[in-house]
């Protein structure tokens, strides 16, 4: 049995997202002719309350896309130094849309208002770049899926406004957020220019992000996905699997969550741990022991085949997900307590 936490991006579909797919009406989405990602689209808007939504094939595009209309060339967009849009979509920011940005600090990937607003530059120095936008990202991956407060979230929205910055959301993960927190998603869809939602994560579809925001948006929108080479034909058998995830994969992400807190606390007690952070949702990082470099623990894992990845040198990532069985937590939870590492 192989047992791959290395992320939820990993799932395949299951037999009835399959079916699903199989079945699905399609058309030419570029001549906004198919039924199945008008749907989807429609869906995903009206669930966040907001005006429209685009199907697009990745959340890195979705992200992208944003930037790109908020902003123009010499901007400057304020975000966490290690959220998604900048440490993981390969400088496409900085290429894409000729942003610069001001890269903040913060506890578990989170930033908060005050530093935000600490970090505008005033917009009547010519000499400064224009700050015309704020990202975050909820649930925050390399701060370990952590959760921000969503009173947090508000206070970043006032001083956006006060300021004019747009205020986007990479919400690849918003699910996982939704799942553990009071807040619905309409609560998000108001506070925000643009989100970004995945259905390839947690949600277990193979392919495929969503971008929501205002009429206005989405129309600017549809040219940069076009431009970028995102506008995709007959996808409609793509948006049939999100679809399908939204009405069948919300509700068990909650089994992920528990099944990551399992995972942990058998961490926690292990001699090679230093220390785990806190587990809001389905990504555990852990750090391990000062003589034990983290790619000595993923070999030794991966021969008893546990996956996982080291994220930096001394601290490894695991990532609960839809094929990950209460059989395999068992197994894993096993192996972690029989590792050896010679
Ligand atoms: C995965 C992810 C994305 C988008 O990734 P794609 O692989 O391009 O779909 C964006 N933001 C966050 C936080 C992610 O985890």
């Amino acid at each position: 049995m192989k047992i791959d936490l290395r992320s939820d991006t990993l799932t395949r579909p299951t037999p009835e997202m399959l079916q699903a797919m199989f079945e699905a009406k399609v058309g030419d989405d570029v001549f906004e002719e198919d039924p199945t990602i008008n749907l989807l689209e429609e869906k995903s808007a009206s669930l966040f309350g907001m005006d429209a939504g685009l199907f697009c094939p990745s959340g890195t595009m979705t992200n992208q896309i944003a930037v790109n209309v908020h902003t123009r060339p010499g901007d400057e967009v304020i975000l966490h130094k290690l959220s998604h849009l900048y440490y993981y979509e390969g400088g496409g920011m900085m290429r894409n849309s000729g942003v610069s940005v001001c890269l903040l600090e913060g506890e578990r990937g989170m930033i908060t208002a005050l530093d935000v607003e600490s970090h505008i530059n005033p917009a009547d120095d010519v000499h400064r770049p224009l700050t015309s936008m704020v990202a975050v990202e909820n649930t925050m991956n390399k701060g370990g899926g952590a959760v921000y407060d969503f009173h947090e979230l508000i206070k970043i929205g006032e001083v956006a406004r006060q300021h004019g910055l747009t205020y986007h959301l990479d919400g690849a993960r918003i699910f996982n957020a939704l799942a553990v927190t009071p807040q619905n998603p309409a609560d998000y869809g108001k506070l925000f220019d643009s989100i970004s939602v995945c259905f390839s994560k947690g949600l277990g579809a193979p392919v495929g992000s969503v971008l929501l925001g205002s009429k206005e948006f989405i129309y600017k929108a549809r040219r940069v996905r076009k431009v970028l080479g995102g506008g995709m034909r007959q996808a409609g058998y793509l948006a049939a699997a999100a679809i399908y995830a939204l009405d069948n994969h919300l509700e068990r992400l909650n089994e992920d969550h528990r099944k990551a807190k399992i995972l942990g606390e058998t961490l926690k007690g292990l001699p090679w741990v230093e220390k785990t952070l806190p587990i809001d949702t389905n990504i555990l990082i852990f750090e391990t022991i000062p003589n034990l470099p983290a790619p000595t623990v993923v070999k030794a894992l991966a021969r008893e085949n546990l996956l996982c990845m080291d994220f930096d040198k001394q601290s490894i990532r695991m990532v609960t997900h839809l094929d990950f069985t209460d059989e395999m937590l068992d197994k894993a939870v096993e192996l972690l307590k029989s590792v050896r590492f010679n």
